[in-house]
């Protein structure tokens, strides 16, 4: 085999494309292979709408980056003609080496979004010895083609959630198919609240999804979502997310630790001690803290015994017993927050229970019990981590997509 066509075996040129020239440009550093693709003469193309072979109208000159070639970047040139069809008039035609529009070649698009896969984008660019916004253009694509091509159409319970896409602000939406144990994200949108339950339906009903298959939908408590889910989903069921529940009760055991911190001297570590559940390892410290904090009377300790009785009315194992359990939950917490004011947040926690005590239920009767919005935390995590150093939400929302959205072969979609 020559040199010459390793090269081109490497590209996929085929007929009427040939390669023409090879150049090592040592002036420039890194050193540029430079490869020159040429039709020969008289050669006629496929029109890109029909495929009728026609002949070439005129031509422009492209430049693709390649893959390196060894240590020397690698640049592919060529003169690439429109075609004239009397159906479709003139046109450019696609080269097999690259998609329309892009300056680099499709074998170094896709080693490209196998790296951001398993690295953060700007440590890819580097790699690749290639600007990040020109590797966000590319991801974009993709992404993007990829997610045109999801099929909704077997969507029956979708749970929601809200995350920040850095700490406290920049928040995004994100809907996950309770039914797919990989891959779960079907869609993400800035914001939050009601916007994005509407915008969710359109993005469904844009992707062959009915919005009255969707038979149950998890998410929070907050006020904003319920009403609009009732608004955009009326026949679905509602389940609060157990995960929320917790969420909310560990947030009153804190607000309560810092206004009582405020008036008494507080054990040290009292702070993580009252936030970990008590089976989750506490330190020596912790431990320790917590031993004070329940033999003397704080009001802390009180909230957090409220906090950790919850987990008794999640073990119950019917729907009845659940009923039995949540209300004499509620019956518990609500003598206990008579003992002081300071537990003030604590009563806030039982009376927002208390108001959606059904959609809370409603667990024990889903066939979605087990999703908890809990454990799609590590999804949101990873990929704030790859798109870090960006401040734009779209990277953020991309970044979830590709790692977490049944996408499919993304090259499927040049
Ligand atoms: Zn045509």
């Amino acid at each position: 085999m020559e040199a010459e066509q390793v090269l081109v075996l490497g590209l996929g040129v085929a007929p009427p494309w040939r390669l023409v020239s090879q150049h090592l440009e040592t002036e420039r550093r890194p050193h540029e292979l430079q490869l020159r693709l040429d039709a020969d003469r008289g050669a006629l193309y496929a029109c890109p709408d029909c495929g009728r072979a026609c002949k070439a109208h005129d031509f422009a000159e492209f430049r693709w980056r390649h893959l390196n070639f060894f240590q020397h970047h690698c640049y592919i040139t060529a003169r690439v003609p429109r075609t004239e069809c009397p159906e479709h008039g003139v046109k450019r035609v696609r080269v097999p080496w690259a998609r329309e529009g892009s300056g680099f070649t499709l074998l170094f698009e896709q080693v490209a979004l196998a790296l951001v896969r398993e690295m953060p984008v700007q440590a890819a660019a580097r790699h690749m010895e290639v600007t990040d916004q020109r590797l966000w253009r590319v991801i974009n694509h993709y992404v993007g083609r990829a997610l045109e091509r999801l099929d909704l159409a077997e969507v029956r319970a979708v749970g929601f959630d809200e995350t920040a896409s850095k700490r406290g602000h920049n928040y995004v939406t994100i809907f996950i198919d309770l039914d797919r144990q990989s891959r779960p994200v079907l869609f993400a949108t800035p914001g939050k609240g009601k916007e994005t339950v509407k915008r969710f339906k359109e993005f469904l009903g844009g992707h062959k999804g009915k919005p009255g298959r969707i038979a149950e939908v998890v998410c929070d408590m907050s006020p904003a979502f319920l009403a609009a889910m009732s608004e955009t989903f009326p026949e679905a069921a509602v389940t609060v997310d157990w995960f929320h529940v917790v969420q909310l009760f560990t947030k009153a055991v804190d607000d309560v630790r810092k206004a009582e911190g405020r008036l008494v001297k507080m054990p040290s570590a009292t702070r993580w001690a009252v936030l970990k559940a008590r089976d989750r390892n506490l330190t020596q410290k912790q431990a320790a803290a917590l031993a004070e904090l329940e033999g003397g009377d704080f009001l802390t300790a009180e909230a957090w015994r409220i906090k950790e009785k919850l987990r008794w009315v999640r073990l119950a194992e019917t729907a009845q017993a659940a009923r039995w359990r949540l209300s004499h939950f509620i019956r518990y917490a609500r003598e206990k927050v008579g003992l002081g004011p300071l537990l003030a947040p604590v009563l806030t926690a039982i009376e927002t229970v208390e108001k959606h005590s059904e959609r809370i239920l409603q667990r024990w009767a889903s066939t979605h019990s087990n999703a908890r919005m809990e454990a799609y935390n590590g999804i949101f995590k990873a990929a704030r981590a790859r798109a870090r150093g960006y401040r734009n939400v779209q990277t953020f929302i991309t970044m979830i997509y590709l790692i977490a959205a049944p996408l499919g072969d993304l090259f499927k979609s040049i």
